[in-house]
């Protein structure tokens, strides 16, 4: 039973997106507990369930405005990405690709991360030094004991990304379940040339926003066509992301 308890837990803090959704089923309605804007919006999410407290007290939360670097020499992400995704849904929150598992991982501190899935918000949630990016897609990693990494890579608004042109063809329509991908979609196909990064501690951007989060943000961005963030923005029907959080005490490394 506690081994299921904890494996449920991993399940959530994975699934950062459904664990609301889940408490929502459990409490017998369907109605999604938390927003992007108005009263059940960032400023209240701590408030509409005692699990998101966290959301609110929480010193090293995210997104944040990356800045005042300190020079760290941070060693490469050795990215085995070579994997293919299983699924792409739309959860009522975002657009999300699931990957089986053993599929791709990030190695690092001499840790093996898993990759889970990867999602998109618009606009991007962390900043670099004020820029503000059209979009931003979060690979969610965990290892053995539960703990997580985020590689962020920002999407600069231009040109098509032809990772992304295969995928919207089978865009979600509707928050509904995972749909099985029919076209192969490798997690490598979205990675820029230069893979130098950002790192900093932070959380989960969604409820329960829990903390201790690696977060390791790609210097480079990718492109994004307008016609690709608006296929995005039109089943958001609102931008989806959380507002940048103070960096308190915490180092940026680069
Ligand atoms: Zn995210």
């Amino acid at each position: 039973m506690i081994r299921v308890c904890i494996l449920l837990v991993a399940f959530f803090a994975i699934n950062d997106f459904s664990a609301a959704q889940a408490s929502d089923k459990d409490a017998g309605h369907l109605s999604s507990h938390w927003s992007y804007s108005g009263a059940t919006g960032p400023q209240y999410w701590d408030r509409l369930n005692p699990k998101y407290g966290v959301c609110a007290q929480g010193v090293n939360q995210s997104p944040i405005n990356l800045q005042s670097f300190i020079d760290a020499k941070l060693p490469p992400i050795e990215f085995a990405y070579s994997g293919q995704a299983s699924e792409i849904l739309y959860n009522g929150h975002t657009v999300q690709v699931n990957f089986p598992a053993h599929s791709a991982s990030i190695r690092i501190d001499g840790n093996t991360f898993e990759l889970k899935q990867f999602h998109l918000h618009a606009p991007a949630e962390n900043q670099i030094e004020n820029t503000v990016y059209a979009m931003e897609a979060h690979f969610v990693h965990a290892d053995q004991s539960g703990h997580l990494a985020v590689v962020a890579i920002m999407m600069q608004g231009g040109k098509t990304n032809p990772a992304l042109e295969g995928l919207w063809r089978e865009f979600p329509t509707q928050a509904d379940g995972p749909h099985p991908l029919k076209v192969p979609f490798f997690a490598e196909s979205m990675l820029p040339v230069n893979r130098e990064y950002y790192r900093y501690n932070g959380s989960l951007t969604t409820p329960p926003c829990t903390e201790g989060v690696r977060w390791l943000v790609l210097k480079q961005a990718i492109p994004v066509s307008d016609q690709q963030i608006k296929r995005f923005t039109t089943l958001m029907r609102h931008p989806n992301n959380r507002p940048v959080q103070p960096v308190n005490a915490r180092m940026v490394l680069r």
